[in-house]
């Protein structure tokens, strides 16, 4: 054992170029090597690919890994192919020639880690294949796409049954950063792993600062977190349409940002590049819709802002996981209003789902519109999602600038009296903007027209603006003591069950304090911090700088993504510690061996 433990460490310094494992891996690693199976559940970007990658390297025959996009597998292998190490995939999109020389290659036990795509064990070339090789271990990830139920799901993935079937002695690991409890329990079962152990590591990402905002202006809120809080660097903004991806994207490059789209709507070679784009050049933001997803590895992105709301907390989780996988502070940004609940409530109800299915995408917006809501630390919140429980965080808008309560139960009677009044005199249901001007007293012609002025509750709301009104309206729904009803166009309010107590005054309620829109423009900022990571004198900056075209060059003519090269860690450690020497050199977090004979001269004259 102490041998096995001693080589792991030998291969996680000379191939990968760290000096330690990171919580949980070492566990993991260990269990491998002794061939056992496994389960393993662990946040984006803890360092998942490691725990199956070094037990392979110390295990004799090849190791298969299934992947569920190309872009991934090329992702993994050309970060392993960079440490030296030998990597392949075999899909779809290759020609017969192609596919030839690589199943040749991996035939003469050239080949270390063969990257696969599930459907791949549909073809019975390759199932021959593999029945000629010894095989290391069967690495499964992404595994959550075993789950019907998830927004991943993939057919095939349930064809991996034939791994424990036609492979029994073969150890199985399955990866996934997707946490709830349904999915694990549907992993296991499809993949058959009901004797394999379990590691499941906490699922915070406490380098990730989450915050939220009330939308006013969305645009103009974008360009002045970017600019105020990432000022070049690189991040995600995801919005629902395609048509607004593409307007984000103008209005932030129109701003100076070098901003490109990404959605489902580009065509195939203007995807690949933008991401080609992104992943390789610093400092790129890409605006895209969730199609921009599973496939991104970049471990630099500093922050994934949200300008609609996302459809639930799990998607939430997943892409904003996509921030900060280097573990340098990073930050979560979403901005949301009503009219984002409408648009999405319109999705779900327009969606060829059953009436189950439309239920379950409602509750997930609802908790999703109530994490919004909160008014107690949201990394507790979206920690308890997951079944975690944590003290409050200090890294989230609402420790860092607890939100100001107010009694709002007078507020609240009024809106409900109104909804209320409106139901049972004129049996009708209204929107967000006609109540407003009922409360506000607005003789509008829908108002005159129907009558409504002549409502006790008409003009009795003048002390609260629209967007305060509309506020409250979203923190009653939060709370449930409001109900959304789409009809056709536009979404009207009914009261829910527990809203008569409270217009009884049976009860009393505390809501957190909307400010009025006239001062919440200045004020709906985190207050602007150098948050600059790298914090470096001038001649350290410039050197990072010359550092980082050097290595813009040097990914270009790989053609891999910066990353892969070195990140940013490792650059700023360069800088920190002005290696002299190869041996200096070698001290560095993520410069192995392969790395110091490829790069190792090209930085010493560098630095010189
Ligand atoms: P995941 O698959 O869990 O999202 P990755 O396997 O891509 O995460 O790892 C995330 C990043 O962390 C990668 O850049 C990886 O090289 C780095 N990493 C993993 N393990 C360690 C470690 N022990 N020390 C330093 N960096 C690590
Ligand atoms: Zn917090």
């Amino acid at each position: 054992m102490q041998g096995d433990l001693l080589s792991a460490k030998d291969v996680l310094r000379h191939v990968f170029g760290y000096d330690e494992f990171r919580s949980g891996q070492e566990a993991i690693v260990e269990h491998l090597i002794r061939g056992e199976d496994a389960l393993i559940l662990m946040p984006t970007g803890a360092g998942k690919s490691l725990c199956y990658q070094i037990p392979g390297l110390l295990r004799s025959g090849v190791v298969v890994v299934v992947s569920p996009l190309v872009a991934l597998m090329h992702d993994q292998i050309d970060a392993l192919r960079a440490l030296g190490v030998t990597a392949i995939s075999l899909h779809a999109g290759m020609d017969w020639t192609e596919m030839r020389e690589a199943e040749d290659a991996v035939a003469r036990g050239e080949i270390k880690f063969l990257y696969v795509a599930p459907e791949r064990f549909e073809n019975p070339r390759f199932l021959r294949l593999l029945d000629s090789l010894q095989i290391a271990l069967f690495a499964i990830d992404e595994a959550h796409c075993v789950s019907q139920w998830g927004h991943d799901f993939r057919p095939a993935y349930l064809d991996l049954s034939i791994l424990p079937e036609r492979w029994p002695a073969t150890p199985r690991v399955a990866l996934t950063a997707t946490a709830t409890d349904l999915t694990r329990q549907e992993i296991v079962a499809r993949l058959q792993l009901q004797n394999a152990k379990q590691f499941i590591s906490s699922f915070d990402r406490p380098n990730i600062r989450y915050e939220v905002v009330e939308k006013n202006k969305e645009r103009q809120q974008l360009l002045s977190f970017i600019n105020q809080q990432h000022a070049g660097e690189s991040g995600i903004v995801y919005c629902l349409s395609r048509q607004k991806t593409d307007s984000v994207a103008a209005f932030l490059k129109n701003a100076g940002i070098s901003a490109l789209p990404y959605h489902a709507g580009l065509s195939p070679e203007e995807r690949y590049e933008n991401q080609r784009i992104f992943q390789q050049e610093d400092g790129v933001v890409m605006v895209s819709t969730i199609a921009f997803g599973m496939g991104i590895n970049k471990p630099d992105v500093r922050f994934v802002a949200h300008i609609d709301i996302p459809r639930s907390i799990e998607a939430y989780y997943q892409e904003t996981g996509r921030a900060g996988r280097d573990g340098l502070p990073a930050t979560a940004w979403l901005a949301y209003g009503l009219q984002d609940l409408m648009q999405q409530r319109k999705l779900i109800e327009s969606s060829n789902g059953d009436e189950a299915f439309k239920q379950r995408s409602t509750d997930a917006l609802n908790a999703m519109l109530a994490f919004c809501e909160a008014t107690s630390c949201r990394r507790q919140r979206l920690l308890a999602y997951f079944g975690e429980t944590t003290e409050p965080c200090g890294n989230c808008d609402i420790c860092l600038e607890p939100p100001e309560l107010w009694d709002a139960t007078v507020a609240a009677q009024k809106l409900l009296s109104a909804i209320y009044r409106l139901q049972h005199e004129y049996g009708e249901f209204s929107g967000a903007k006609h109540l407003v001007d009922i409360l506000h007293g607005k003789k509008t012609e829908r108002v005159l027209q129907q009558g409504h002025d002549a409502l006790t509750v008409f003009g009795i709301g003048r002390e609260l603006d629209e967007g305060q009104w509309r506020g409250l309206i979203r923190q009653l729904l939060a709370a449930e003591y409001l109900e959304m009803q789409s009809e056709g166009f536009r979404n009207t309010y009914r009261l829910a069950k527990k809203s008569y107590d409270l217009l009884r005054g049976k009860k009393k309620i505390r809501l957190r304090k909307i400010q009025a829109l006239s001062k919440a423009h200045s004020n709906n900022q985190m207050p602007a911090q150098n948050r600059s990571i790298f914090d470096l004198g001038p001649a350290d900056a410039k050197l990072f700088e010359a550092l980082k075209q050097w290595r813009l060059q040097e990914a270009k003519s790989n053609g891999v993504p910066a990353y892969v090269v070195f990140k940013d860690i490792t650059l700023y450690q360069i800088v920190i510690n002005k290696p002299k020497d190869r041996a200096a050199l070698a001290q560095i977090e993520g410069i192995g061996d392969k790395k110091i004979s490829n790069y190792g001269e090209a930085i010493l004259a560098l630095l010189k």
